[in-house]
């Protein structure tokens, strides 16, 4: 039996053994731990005498079978073919790259200057809509999201969108679903009944703990933003779901408190990302932030299983957004759908693969007065994970798809090369997620309870 495809994750008390070249997984006794946890081949005479002391040769014998039978079918699956072109379905809308904030690790910096103008016309923006719009035809539903800087600085031209796109859709057309990320200091209460009476979903970027927030995205007259934002958000919290996005600095490693804090405010659900390419490299995580921050997680999947033994799904995201992949036996061929089937558009109506690839000439997508550079999109279909180079053959690949391809480009001059440490943390959270699920599977009301935890 070729071992080498097999990865033994033990988490939560939990003995699993995922096949790579398949996405499945299944949990170990005692017997399966002895046979494939071995340093040698399991069907090698050295192990023969230590496992026939204990196991009969029966046993093993359909164990080892199960297994061969396992890694043969999952060889036999049909690969992924980017044959046919991908429809562009999501699209950033940068309406503005003014900010209120000036949050440290904001890649902003980076990209100042690289629009020739900071504020988005209606000309381009109607000219991006129709873009879509045309790109979705036949499409039920597709996806708008109003990016910034921040966005409602802009708001008269998101007012200008939101009628174009009930006029522009009044009688065919796809529905568009638009959201908006915000740092929640725009939040006031006419703000917020604009979005609400617009459909205009939203989700609030906020660091928790006061003096993380306070530290780490001052204003741009150098206030304290934590008051500024709770003022805003904290009546509603009380009233409806709000998810807070929280970015893990070497500030504060222990992401459990800031998850914990947020979910404490009444954030729900609640999501923790390391800051990875930062402007300010002091905020960047580096290698020996890992070990911290994978304690943190852990004690989060603990007390997930706590929470969950006593009756709630605690709203993490960073685990539920994986556990109903679990759930569903999804797998994934993307980390996300930068450029092959998302596009985000400056203010002066340049087309990048993404928020994060502003300026980047190399892969800019087209203009929304020229349409869509299609080799530019198909470059990014063909980033799938099973051609990267990098992923190919990775234990985690059908759970992962790739993740980060603008980190990727960031820290190794290639969007196929993964960056490593986005990599670790990822499956970090795997592992728990799957030592996780290996406890609550099966629970009546799972799969309702992860329906609504992911409902943002
Ligand atoms: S990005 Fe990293 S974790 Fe994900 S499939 Fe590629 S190598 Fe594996
Ligand atoms: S490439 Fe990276 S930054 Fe861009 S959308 Fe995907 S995950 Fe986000």
């Amino acid at each position: 039996m070729d071992k080498s495809s097999i990865h033994i994750i033990s988490e939560l008390g939990k003995n699993i053994a995922v096949i790579g070249s398949s996405g499945s997984w299944f949990e170990l006794d005692e017997m399966g731990m002895d046979i494939l946890a071995t340093p040698a081949n399991p069907s090698s005479s050295e192990n023969d005498a230590r496992l026939s002391n204990k196991y009969s040769t029966t046993e093993i014998n359909y164990f080892i079978n199960t297994i061969e039978g396992a890694l043969k079918k999952a060889n036999t699956l049909a690969k992924y073919s980017t044959d046919r072109q991908e429809v562009i379905n999501k699209m950033y809308l940068q309406v503005t790259t003014r900010c209120n904030l000036r949050c440290r690790y904001c890649y902003a910096e980076e990209t100042a200057g690289t629009s020739t103008c900071e504020m988005m016309t209606s000309e381009i923006a109607r000219k991006a809509i129709d873009l879509l719009l045309e790109e979705n035809r036949d499409q039920e539903t597709c996806v708008l999201d109003f990016d910034g800087g921040e966005p409602m600085l802009n708001r008269p031209l998101i007012e200008d969108v939101v009628d174009y796109i009930k006029l522009r859709t009044k009688n065919n057309g796809p529905r568009v679903r638009m959201t908006i990320a915000s740092n929640g200091t725009t939040m006031t209460p006419e703000n917020v009944d604009f979005l609400n009476n617009n459909k205009i979903a939203f989700g609030i970027s906020f660091d928790g703990p006061p003096d993380i927030q306070n530290n780490i995205r001052p204003s741009v007259a150098g206030r304290q933003s934590y008051d500024f934002v709770m003022d805003n958000i904290g009546p509603l919290l009380a009233k409806r779901r709000i998810i807070a996005q929280a970015t893990i600095t070497p500030l504060l490693l222990d992401v459990d408190e800031i998850v914990f804090h947020l979910a404490d405010l009444g954030f729900n659900p609640v999501q923790a990302e390391p800051a990875y390419a930062c402007a300010d490299k002091k905020c960047q995580i580096k290698p020996n932030d890992i070990p911290a921050l994978t304690n943190g997680f852990t004690r989060m999947a603990e007390m997930m299983l706590t929470g969950f033994k006593q009756g709630r799904l605690l709203p993490f995201y960073n685990f539920t957004e994986i556990l109903t992949r679990l759930h569903k036996r999804r797998k994934r061929q993307y980390g996300c759908s930068v450029g092959a089937k998302m596009c985000a558009v400056a203010p002066d109506g340049n087309i990048y693969p993404c928020y994060r690839f502003w300026g980047n000439e190399n892969y800019k997508m087209g203009t929304v007065a020229k349409g869509f550079n299609r080799s530019v999109q198909r470059l990014f279909s063909e980033a799938y994970v099973d051609n990267r180079e990098g992923c190919k053959d990775c234990w985690a690949r059908y759970f992962c798809g790739g993740k980060c391809l603008y980190l990727a480009l960031y820290f190794n001059k290639d969007v196929n090369k993964p960056y490593d440490l986005n990599c670790q943390i990822f499956k970090c959270l795997l592992s728990l997620s799957i030592g996780l699920y290996q406890h609550i599977h099966g629970s009546p009301g799972l799969t309702e309870q992860l329906e609504l935890s992911r409902n943002k």
